[in-house]
């Protein structure tokens, strides 16, 4: 037998990995698998089927599977970023029945598929927002140019922009609730929440936990740089 690496599986035939797929979708009893799925029971790494037929669809398409094109190719930070979207317009951890329109993009039966369940999709979504930020500590000259005293440089530790994660973490640690007036979606259907720097940004404030509170959309629209308030 010829050693082979076998991470690449260049020399399995076309019709071998297809039925493996095939074999997948027998296992979970559907007739479509996701990439999620085959990952986890397939016999090839999902990557060398997209490699060999260039696409997730394609492989499908040749397996004569059902095409659920939307739900393959949702990311799953899209994904994510829509359950943060529920969270924030019920101001609290969506149930599995309010996974669905007004509040979500995306089916309930999306996230099964694709986590396995609504609760272990929850799961991942905590340990997502739990994850650094890659990109927080980057330089950003367009940032530093903003200041147009150049006797007085300030270097700036952060980027103006918030982030979804860390906007979230603040709706969070503020319970959902405007830190001015108290409004919240949870006693109010339809508030919207913003998060707002507490010094400006603009004034030097950097986007930092300490320096960010939630504010409602009607407080936050009347303060505008005024941060003595
Ligand atoms: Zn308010």
């Amino acid at each position: 037998m010829k050693f082979t690496l076998k991470s690449y599986h260049r020399n399995v035939p076309d019709e071998e990995l297809l039925n493996d797929v095939i074999a997948v979708s027998k296992m979970t009893g559907r007739n479509t698998v996701t990439m999620a799925e085959y990952e986890q029971h397939g016999k090839y790494h999902p990557s060398t089927l997209h490699r060999r037929f260039h696409s997730w669809f394609k492989v499908l398409e040749k397996t004569g599977l059902e095409k659920s094109r939307s739900d393959i190719n949702i990311p799953e930070k899209e994904l994510f970023k829509n359950i943060e979207d529920i969270w924030v317009q019920l101001g609290r951890q969506p149930k599995y029945d309010e996974v669905k329109k007004p509040f979500s993009k995306y089916s309930a039966g999306t996230y099964d598929k694709r986590f396995g369940s609504w609760l272990k999709a929850l799961d991942k979504f905590v340990e997502y927002i739990n994850e650094e930020d890659d990109d927080s500590n980057e330089e950003n000259t367009e940032n530093n140019q903003l200041n147009n005293n150049p006797e007085k440089p300030t270097r700036r530790k952060t980027k103006r922009n918030i982030s979804d994660r860390l906007r979230f973490t603040i709706l969070m640690r503020d319970g959902f609730t405007c830190q001015s007036c108290g409004a919240s979606p949870t006693k109010e259907r339809g508030v919207e929440l913003h998060v707002d720097h507490i010094l400006p940004w603009s004034k030097g404030g950097e986007t930092e936990e300490k320096n960010l509170q939630t504010k409602c959309k009607q407080c936050n629209l009347g303060k505008g740089n005024a941060f003595n308030k």
